[in-house]
């Protein structure tokens, strides 16, 4: 169902939804095709992403109000629907049996501050709900029934929603809380895309997805790249094996429903990810599966054209020799190193985030989960056209000078792109050293390997607070 005039649009809407979630106010965090936020030296575990404490269920607590409703106030979701939305999207990531997370409604929003009628309707009430989340509180996951305190927040109506953690612990690197904010005015039953300010309308599969994709950040999952042909595929007809590869983690939300073109609601690489971050181990419960039975990982470094200088920032991919446009996994390439690592002009960082690792191994590298068999390794850049979702640890991202490469076994800076040799990995099984030596690259950028040395030099004081304090809500 074609529910937006245009296909700018669509990509308005989903640029803004990214830029919500949880990674645009957190201007240097690192960031990659999987985890969201990855902890740094003396704060969280030096090169591990920050993840949920999963010994008991994560506690989740919701608004009390209509998930939407019109402008004369006629409900069209009732609370009771969006609850149970909200719970249904929740196992969805819960059902993967070789991830190990469980999730727990805990109740309606606790009062907190100015917040105290149950159901946030109000800008006021809504700052008091997002400091009970950077508070650790709660996990509040907030119904913007009209959509108004999105359009006063951001002077928009094309949001579907946000979400991502609030409060860290850095002692541990465990998430403490998240939130996120739905916009109900894409189900109030309205489609005048084209009034001031518009009104957007999405199916009930299309709006359970943006629910879920949030809950994919609220998880510690970040944005995902591949199959970028979407792009070019009419609004809201992808081709189902695009479809099937597309992550419900790509930043964009401009297909059909996935269900309604018979795919699961998660793909390849959201299911590969989320294993990763909370893989179900041996002691798993008979109704699981062990993450290592079921995923092998690909292993290496993306380098400059010197064959010895790492490489950030880039998107690489992992797609099945057989099906690869609906088999794909991804990773950005030094997706645990630092996104901004320190140079002589800053001085070792002292200006830089606190998260991401500084082991300089891990600089350029990734590290791919994926089922057992045959994959070919591709890398390529951020696409301009995703750049406002700012994936990968490198904002802006780093220009790749060719159009992207497969991996070969006689990788060299003059090799064809388009050479690629199979890798084939089993369950358990990490295949390494599937290095892929940048062609056309000057033998190093020096100015690349902090986007903030490129970007703003010296930070300015906002930016060396903000990162004192990653908490992504908060900003
Ligand atoms: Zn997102």
């Amino acid at each position: 169902m074609r529910t937006r005039s245009t296909f700018k649009h669509s990509l308005l809407l989903a640029g803004l939804l990214s830029a919500l979630s949880g990674v645009l106010l957190l201007p240097v965090v690192v960031r990659a095709g999987g985890p969201l936020i990855v902890g740094g030296p003396g704060y969280g575990v030096e090169g591990q992403p920050f993840v949920w404490d999963t010994s008991a269920p994560v506690q989740y607590r919701v608004d009390g109000g209509p998930l939407a409703r019109k402008p004369d106030g006629t409900v069209t979701v009732n609370n009771a629907t969006g609850v149970a939305r909200v719970q249904a999207m929740f196992q969805v990531w819960q059902n993967m049996p070789t991830a190990n997370i469980t999730f727990t409604y805990a109740g309606p929003l606790q009062s907190y501050g100015a917040f105290s009628d149950g159901d946030v309707s109000t800008v006021e009430e809504y700052d008091a709900v997002m400091g009970s989340c950077n508070d650790g509180v709660q996990s509040p996951v907030i119904f913007d029934a009209d959509g108004s305190i999105f359009y006063q927040l951001l002077g928009d109506s094309a949001i579907i929603g946000f979400a991502g953690p609030c409060q860290l612990d850095p002692a541990t690197g465990h998430i403490l809380s998240a939130g996120g904010m739905f916009n109900g005015q894409n189900r109030d039953g309205i489609n005048t895309p084209d009034s001031y300010p518009a009104n957007y309308e999405m199916t009930a599969a299309e709006f359970d997805e943006a629910v879920a994709h949030e809950l994919g950040h609220f998880v510690g999952l970040d944005h995902s790249q591949i199959n970028t042909e979407v792009l070019f595929e009419p609004f809201g007809a992808c081709s189902v094996d695009d479809l099937a590869g597309l992550p419900l983690m790509f930043p964009y939300a401009i297909c059909q429903a996935r269900s309604t073109a018979g795919l699961p609601m998660l793909a390849p690489d959201d299911l590969a990810w989320v294993s990763e971050l909370y893989p179900e181990t041996a002691n798993a419960p008979p109704d699981r599966i062990p993450f290592n039975t079921r995923y092998g990982t690909l292993r290496g470094t993306i380098l400059f054209s010197d064959g010895e200088t790492p490489a950030q920032g880039l998107n690489v991919i992992a797609r099945s020799t057989t099906t690869p446009q609906r088999v794909a996994v991804s990773v950005f390439s030094g997706y645990l190193f630092t996104g901004n690592p320190g140079q002589t002009v800053t001085g070792d960082n002292d200006f830089g985030t606190p998260l991401g690792s500084r082991n300089p191994l891990l600089m350029g590298t990734y590290d791919i989960p994926v089922p057992p068999g045959s994959y070919y390794v591709w890398v390529e850049s951020v696409s301009p056209l995703l750049a406002g979702a700012e994936l990968g640890p490198l904002y802006p991202p780093i220009p790749n000078p060719s159009h992207g490469e497969y991996w070969n076994a006689n990788e060299s800076a003059t090799d064809h792109e388009l050479t690629q040799d199979a890798v084939t990995v089993a369950a358990g099984a990490i295949v390494s050293d599937l290095n892929i030596i940048l062609n056309g690259t000057p033998p190093r950028f020096d100015s690349f390997e902090s986007s903030q040395l490129w970007l703003i030099d010296p930070p300015p004081a906002w930016l060396r607070e903000e990162d004192l304090d990653p908490s992504p809500l908060e900003a």
